[in-house]
Order: structure tokens, then sequence, then C-alpha cells
């Protein structure tokens, strides 16, 4: 029989819908792969193995009853712990909520239950999702599955904030995950690790019980090995919340149905902005690739220009933080998680002790750039004028989108880099997130697909970014590229 774990989303569901196989045995061979890699990869915070079996039973005894199933019946996923799950720790990766259990279920979480999927544990991420490789989490690093090939054996990023989900999908712990992404937290991890994933139209997805790190900016997404399986999640996590103000009040499409990998009459931007100087030159290479495939899929390629992309990633690290600086203030040790009462301590000292001992440095360094920021003699300087640049970046994209119908980019400007490579320099690491941020400051949809292995045969990821509301238009041309591509790389198992 096939290892049920390499088998990918749609698979799953057929399987268990034509008594295949069962949804007990699906759990229960993931939930081995959870148990067998954590030492090494410590992709999970906690392991929930009895939720995954309790889903499985629950969708086999409906199956037995003759009951129809809903669109991930026997599906175990895993959970990005930035999702609030009733009764199960949620954390953030942070010590300030180690213990918290929220009372309430995340609105995404609860439509991927009710769609009849289960929960293999919550995913180690970096902590309040700030950062891009996975160091900065409370728990410790996420491992990536991945090993360069020059018989070295050193530990590699699995990318970040969404690392535990990506380094659990290349690794068969999971058949898909939940992402959030701010600023590239889904496609830049699906990039390192050969999966992929999409970020969907800001509002598409309810950030009601999502831990917030820049409001303006998070959504969720799905993170899996191929592009059918995102638009299968992505359908069963979108849709509207009356409990999220800024959430779309619009129908979900039928991704799933609407895939085709034709792109006959269609445009396919290449911004010029982003060929760097001194791009690394496998990367430019799978750049050039991606071009090729999608012409051969019947587009048409056209030179764009983002004009104010290199003030995308200056304006996003003022705007991150000042969001953050403000959702953060709710962590004072009375209501969640981490309290820290020194003896005779008063009310203030209790908030600073807490604060102090429960957000690790990256936090720290973001909440004191947010405050600086947002300070009275400052806010103008900094604040107002990212905004405006905000604006700016966002009118690059209409205009382009005048020309083409979806855009075509590298989504990182390395593969995975080692662990401890990037993690003393705050601003090295930040430059990681250049091809992810300006599409994050617009709030458009944008897909990282794999697109081949490097020199050191580490995956590189391809990003496709399209109009408001296309996630069809990317999905689509992340298909064309999926079926050139042919992408069937997975890390060796060493864990
Ligand atoms: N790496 C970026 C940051 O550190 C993006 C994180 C994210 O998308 N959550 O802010």
């Amino acid at each position: 029989m096939t290892d049920l774990t390499d088998l990918t989303v749609a698979e799953i569901r057929t399987g268990v819908a034509g008594g295949s196989f069962t949804a007990t045995e699906v759990a229960g061979a993931f939930n081995a792969n959870v148990a067998a890699a954590q030492q090494a990869l410590n992709a999970f915070i906690v392991a929930t193995p009895e939720k995954a079996l309790e889903a499985a039973a629950s969708v086999d005894a409906d199956r037995a009853a003759g009951k129809v199933l809903g669109k991930l019946a026997g599906v175990p996923i895993g959970m990005k712990d930035l999702f609030c799950t009733k009764g199960v720790q949620t954390t953030a990766a942070s010590h300030i909520l180690e213990g918290f259990k929220p009372e309430y279920e995340s609105s995404v979480s609860q439509r991927l239950w009710d769609a009849g999927a289960g929960m293999l544990g919550k995913l180690n991420l970096d902590q309040f999702a700030m950062g891009s490789s996975n160091e900065t989490s409370y728990f410790g690093n996420v491992i990536s599955p991945w090993k360069r090939n020059d018989g070295g054996n050193a530990a590699l990023a699995p990318g970040g904030s969404s690392g535990g989900s990506s380094a659990a999908v290349a690794a068969r712990l999971c058949p898909a995950a939940t992402g959030t992404d701010t600023g590239g937290s889904i496609r830049q991890p699906a990039a390192f690790t050969g999966i992929s994933g999409i970020k969907p139209t800001y509002g598409r997805c309810s950030r009601w019980g999502i831990v917030a790190f820049a409001s303006s900016l998070d959504q969720a997404g799905p993170m899996a090995r191929d592009v059918r399986d995102c638009a299968i999640m992505l359908e069963v996590m979108a849709g509207f919340d009356a409990k999220d103000s800024t959430s779309l009040d619009m129908a979900v499409p039928a991704w799933e149905a609407g895939l085709s990998g034709d792109l006959k009459g269609k445009k396919v931007g290449i911004p010029r902005e982003y060929r760097l100087d001194g791009m690394d030159d496998d990367v430019a290479k799978s750049w050039e690739d991606g071009i090729a495939w999608l012409k051969d899929a019947g587009a048409e390629v056209v030179d764009i220009s983002l004009p104010h992309t290199k003030y995308a990633l200056p304006c996003y690290y003022i705007i991150a933080p000042a969001e953050a600086s403000s959702n953060l203030a709710r962590y004072d040790g009375v209501r969640y998680g981490l309290r820290d009462l020194p003896d005779g301590a008063g009310l203030q000292d209790m908030y600073a002790a807490t604060r102090a001992a429960g957000f690790g440095a990256e936090v720290k360094r973001r909440i004191l750039i947010g405050t600086y920021v947002l300070s009275a003699g400052f806010y103008d300087a900094y604040y107002t004028q990212a905004q405006k640049v905000r604006t700016l970046i966002s009118r690059d994209f209409t205009e382009a989108f005048k020309v083409c119908d979806v855009i075509l980019a590298p989504t990182a400007p390395s593969a995975a880099f080692a662990l401890g490579e990037k993690s003393a320099d705050p601003l090295e690491m930040y430059l990681n997130d250049v091809f992810s941020v300006p599409a994050s400051l617009a709030g458009l949809p944008a897909m990282s697909v794999p697109a081949g292995l490097n020199r050191e045969g580490l995956p590189l990821g391809l990003q496709l970014i399209g109009r408001p509301f296309d996630e069809q238009g990317v999905l689509n041309a992340g298909l064309a590229i999926e079926a050139r591509a042919g992408f069937s790389a997975r890390p060796e198992r060493w864990w």
C-alpha cells in the first residue's frame, strides 16, 4: 500500500470518500510522522494526536452512516500556533502567552474543522510572526528538513514566520497547514522548503481569533504541496465573517473547479525594479525559466514598472512595527498567559516585569521601533510618510494591472540560509522580505510555487501576484508553472 503520508489533500479526500482507506488510518499515519520528527525538526509546539483521531473517527462514522462529507473530510492538518484554538494552548511562540488556552476558536480554524479536517497540532513560528527564519520562537528554532548537497550538515532555516508549517508540509508531517502572511510569511517559507502557499486578497480570510501582529497587513492562507491543494484549503478558509470588520463581504469563488493552466490571452508582467543588482544567479535563472514556462502556457509577457518598489521595505518596517506596538499593548500580565509579579511590586512594576520577561528580543525591537515612529515628535516624519508611500506602492500595482493580468517575480532573493547566518543583523534579515512586502502593503493575492533547485540542491520559489480578488488568476498561473517545472524533489529523510 502507498504511504498515506505521501498523498495530497485531494487524494486523501477522494480516498476517504471512496473507502480506499479510513480517515482514522490517515490520522494515525500522520500522527506517527509528527512524533518521529519532533525532536529533530521541532516543527510543532504542541502535538494533538487525539484531536486528529477524534475528527477522523467522526468522519469515518459519518461516512458509514451515509452522510454527506465536508470538503476536507478525513484530512488532518497542522495549525500555525497563531490561530486561537479552544482549549488548546495558543502561544504565538511567545513566553508571554505560555499556558494561554483560548475560550474560543478562530473563525478560520472553525471553518476547517466544520469541513471535516482534523488537527495534528499547533505549529511553531517566529515569535508573534516576526521573523523570516523561525529563529525568534521562544520554543526553539524549527529546523528545515532540507540539507545542502555539499556534504555538510548545516541546519537550514525553514523560512519564517510560518516555518513550522513549511517544515511540516515538506517533511510529510501533514498534507497541508495554515499560515499567516503579514509581509511574506506564507510565501517565503513555502519557497524555502519546496512547497506552495497562497496569501489571498486582504480581507478574504477572517482575522478573528488570529493573534494580531499588524492588522492592516495580516492575512491567513494555506500551505500545501501543490496548487490544487492550496485552492481546496483556501476555499474552506475564506469567507465573510461579521466578527472581523475588515472581512470581505463577497462570495468565495469555486477556485478548485476554476483551475486551468491554459494562459492564452493572459498577460504576465515582469517588474523591472525587481531585478536587483548582484541578484543571485540561480534566482535570476529560475525567474527566466518561469517566464519561458508562462509563455509556453500561452501567456504574453510584458515588461512593467513598479517605481516605488525600493521604498516598500522601509515602509513595511515602519507600518508593521507601529501596528504591532499597539496590538501588543494588551499583553500586560493581567489578561493572558504569563504574569511576573516581583515581591512587593505594584501594578506598573508587574506590567514591566511581565513584558520584560515575556517578550523576546525581536518583539521588543519591533515594539520600540513602533512606539518611536508613532511618538508625537516623529509621527509625521515616519508613520504618516510611510502611509503615503504605501498608497504610492498600491498605485504602482493599479497602473501595472492596466497592462497585465498577473505579475511574476522571485519569492525571495535567495534559497534557504543556515540558522545563525543572518540572525545577528536584523537589517540583513529584513532584506529577505524585499520581494514579498510590496504585495502585502497593497493587500494583493500572491502565491509562491516551487520552481526548481539551486546549485546547492535547495528549492527556489516563484511568486505570482494578482489583482485584488483575483486569486483564480494567481492559482492558474501557479498551476501553469507547476505543470512545467515538474518539481518532484523532496528532502531526504535524516530525522
Ligand atoms: N518577515 C517579515 C517580518 O518579520 C514578515 C513576517 C510575516 O509575514 N508575519 O515582519
